[in-house]
C-alpha cells in the first residue's frame, strides 16, 4: 500500500527528522558497475545489468549502504519497457524487469538491516536501525534514446508534453506499484518533461512522493536553457514532488544552484553532483582529469548542507568512498551553532 495523498509532503520531512536533519543519497551506480566489470556500452546501459548481473548491482547498493547512504535509488535510469522490447523482450518481461530493479535495491537494504541488527548483546534494546529509503529511478526521455539529449535538452519540435506523459506513463505506474518508497526524477533536462511527470504523476493519481532532480549545465540553467530557478519553482507547485534539486552537474556549480532554488521552494533541496569529469555524448564515454578529486568534492559537503540542501549524495563517477566521505563530513558538522 501507498501513502494516502494528503500524507505524501511529509514523508520526506519525516524521514529527515528521523535521520538527524540530513539525509545521504548514494552514489553513481553505472559507473560503479563498470568499475566491478560491468560492460555498460548498451543503450539500456545499467539497467543492462538487470538481466546480465543483477547480483552485482545489489552488491553496489550493499556497498552504498555500508558508505553511510540513507537513499539508495534501483537501477532502472535508463530501464524502460520501449527499451527491452527493442531489445527483443515482451512487454511483460520488460515490465517485470522495472519490478525486479526496485526488488533488488529492497533486498540489499533488508540484506544490510539482518546485518546490522545481528551482533547486538542486549536483546532487549535491538540497535537503532539507519532509516534508508529506496527511491524508484526515472530517467529523462533522453536517457532512452541514449544519444546524449539527456545533455543538452533538445528534443526537438516534434515531441511535446504529450509524446512524453506517453513515452513515460507505464513505467511509472508499475514502478509505483514496486514497493519504492519513493520516484525519483533524474537528470530532467528542461521545463517540459517535468510538466509531463507533474501531470502523470496527478493523471495516474500515483500514490508515493517523488522528487524531481535537474540536470544543469552551469550555475543558473538546466542543460536545455531553460532557468533553474523556473523549473525549481515549478516543482515546487507540485504537491506529490516531495524534494527538489540537481544531480549530474559539476561539483563548482551546485553552490550557486542551491542559492537560486532555495529562493523559490520550501521543499527539502536534494544535490548529488557527479564528479566534474565530462561525459561525451557522442562518444559515449567520460573524459578523464577535468574533475575534481574525491577529497575536494567531499571538502564542500558542509558548505552545500550549510547553503540548505538537505540530501546530499552522488551521481557518475562517484564511489562508496565519496559517499563514505559525505556521511562523515554530514555527521562531523557543527551542531547547535546559530547558523
Ligand atoms: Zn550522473
Amino acid at each position: 500500500m501507498g501513502f494516502a495523498t494528503d500524507e505524501t509532503p511529509s514523508l520526506l520531512i519525516d524521514f529527515l527528522q528521523k535521520c538527524g536533519g540530513y539525509a545521504v543519497i548514494d552514489g553513481g551506480l553505472a559507473t560503479e558497475l563498470e568499475r566491478h566489470g560491468a560492460d555498460l556500452n548498451d543503450p539500456l546501459w545499467s539497467s543492462k545489468c538487470l538481466i546480465s548481473t543483477p547480483d552485482l548491482i545489489k552488491r553496489v547498493h550493499l556497498d552504498y549502504l555500508e558508505a553511510g547512504a540513507n537513499i539508495i535509488i534501483s537501477a532502472s535510469y535508463q530501464a524502460t519497457i520501449q527499451g527491452f522490447v527493442a531489445k527483443g523482450l515482451s512487454v511483460k518481461e520488460g515490465e517485470a524487469l522495472l519490478r525486479r530493479s526496485v526488488e533488488i535495491a529492497l533486498e540489499a537494504r533488508d540484506v544490510y538491516n539482518d546485518k546490522s541488527s545481528t551482533g547486538s548483546w542486549d536483546v532487549r534494546q535491538p540497535p537503532k536501525q539507519r532509516p534508508i529509503l529506496v527511491a524508484a529511478s526515472v530517467g529523462s526521455y533522453g536517457a532512452y534514446l541514449a544519444d546524449g539529449s539527456e545533455y543538452s535538452g533538445d528534443y526537438g519540435d516534434s515531441v511535446t508534453k504529450e509524446t512524453l506523459k506517453d513515452f513515460h506513463r507505464r513505467r511509472v505506474q508499475v514502478l509505483a506499484d514496486s514497493g519504492a518508497d519513493l520516484i525519483a526524477f533524474e537528470t530532467i533536462p528542461n521545463k517540459l518533461e517535468a510538466r509531463a511527470y507533474a501531470e502523470l504523476l496527478e493523471e495516474e493519481d500515483i500514490k508515493i512522493p517523488a522528487w524531481f532532480s535537474f540536470n544543469c549545465k552551469d550555475g543558473v540553467n538546466v542543460v536545455s536553457g531553460d532557468s533553474v530557478a523556473d523549473c525549481a519553482s515549478f516543482a515546487n507547485s507540485c504537491n506529490r514532488v516531495v524534494a527538489v534539486g540537481i544531480n549530474c552537474t559539476p561539483p563548482k556549480f551546485i553552490h550557486g544552484l542551491i542559492l537560486s532554488i532555495r529562493e523559490v521552494t520550501t521543499k527539502p533541496i536534494l544535490i548529488y553532483p557527479n564528479s566534474g569529469e565530462t561525459y561525451d555524448g557522442i562518444r559515449k564515454e567520460w573524459v578523464p582529469s577535468t574533475g575534481v578529486a574525491h577529497e575536494d568534492f567531499v571538502s564542500f559537503v558542509g558548505k552545500w548542507h550549510k547553503d540548505g540542501a538537505s540530501l546530499i549524495g552522488g551521481c557518475c563517477r562517484t564511489t562508496p568512498s565519496t559517499i563514505r566521505g559525505i556521511a562523515k563530513a554530514l555527521s562531523n558538522r557543527p551542531v547547535n551553532t546559530t547558523e
